[in-house]
């Protein structure tokens, strides 16, 4: 199957992301919030964001100007009805995201495919919700996705091989490289990744380091390009928390049991770099470790 017009539902950080990349690479694109301040919103971030792409020259003028011809925003899920996929990015809720599908189904085609961006919720529990499992799969964005070259696909136990071949071949279309992971806590990058987070937060608990010393030591030591308690900060403390509790919960190993100083920050309200303060405080520059 090829794909033409994309739906999004979902216009916050993913979700924005995702139709600013499937514009640019040719596709209509239909976005959907449940929120109608958020989608006047979502195109002011979408412009000001090919502006700095047309500064830089990666685009022309007129290569923008088209591709936001090509994006239709509404409340309305009953524009998805010449979709021929839709790419859910809805708070990661699993209930929400089943009340979405409740109201998203009667409004498509039998042969749109579901893909959803979640980060920790099982595929084939959420493929189970709909009335196409077949059809359902995990594409699974990272943050900022315009930049970002990776696309997680996940196949759910039901999904099919048509319906795997379409989304692979439409990742490439977006310019994106797949890693095809399996359907389990975390996926490939946050099964490795948080673990890795989590650790570093460990290390500081039990005093082997200072937040500077254990950023500056993966950096120049492991050739990061952030530390890892910097790159807590940018992730947000509270997504880490709950992408750990995924884990914890799911593979049932103390190995993926949070840091409590992890706990504490959350709540606290230190959130990183979106409430101004996790283990940098934003509020100057540049940024001075919180302890
Ligand atoms: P967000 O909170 O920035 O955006 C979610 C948007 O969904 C909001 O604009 C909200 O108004 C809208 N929404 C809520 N209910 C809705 C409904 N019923 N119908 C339509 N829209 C509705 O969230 P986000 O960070 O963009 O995350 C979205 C999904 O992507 C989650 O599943 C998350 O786990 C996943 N994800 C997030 C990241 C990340 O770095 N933030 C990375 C990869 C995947």
């Amino acid at each position: 199957m090829s794909i033409k017009s994309i739906g999004v539902i979902g216009a916050g950080l993913m979700g924005n992301g995702i139709a600013h990349t499937a514009l640019l690479a040719g596709f209509d694109v239909v976005l959907v919030d449940a929120v109608q301040a958020a989608l006047p919103k979502a195109v002011a971030t979408m412009t000001k964001n090919m502006e700095r792409q047309v500064h830089k020259q990666t685009i022309t003028a007129e290569t923008m100007q088209e591709a936001l011809h090509r994006l239709h925003t509404t409340t309305e899920y009953g524009k998805f009805i010449d979709c021929d996929i839709i790419i859910e990015a809805a708070p990661e809720r699993q209930e929400l995201k089943q009340k979405i599908y409740n109201a998203l189904i009667p409004n498509l085609r039998p042969d749109t495919i579901i893909a959803s961006n979640t980060s920790s919720i099982s595929i084939t529990r959420l493929a189970a919700m709909t009335d196409r499992p077949g059809k359902f799969i995990g594409m699974h964005f990272f943050n900022p996705v315009p930049m970002m070259k990776l696309v997680e696909i996940i196949r759910g136990i039901a999904t099919d091989d048509e319906t795997y071949k379409t989304v692979f071949a439409l990742s490439k279309q977006l310019g994106k490289t797949v890693a095809t992971a399996e359907d389990s806590p975390g996926f490939i990058v946050n099964r490795i990744l948080c673990p890795m987070l989590n650790e570093a937060i460990f290390a500081l608990f039990e005093g082997v380091g200072t937040v500077e010393s254990i950023d500056a030591g993966m950096k120049l030591g492991a050739n990061h390009p952030m530390g890892p308690l910097e790159l807590c900060d940018f992730v947000g403390l509270d997504t880490l928390l709950s992408v750990m509790h995924v884990l914890h919960q799911n593979l049932g190993e103390d190995k993926y049991r949070p840091c409590p100083l992890l706990v504490k920050y959350v709540d606290a309200g230190w959130l990183g770099r979106k409430s101004g303060k996790g283990f940098y405080d934003y509020s100057t520059t540049p940024p001075k470790p919180t302890k």
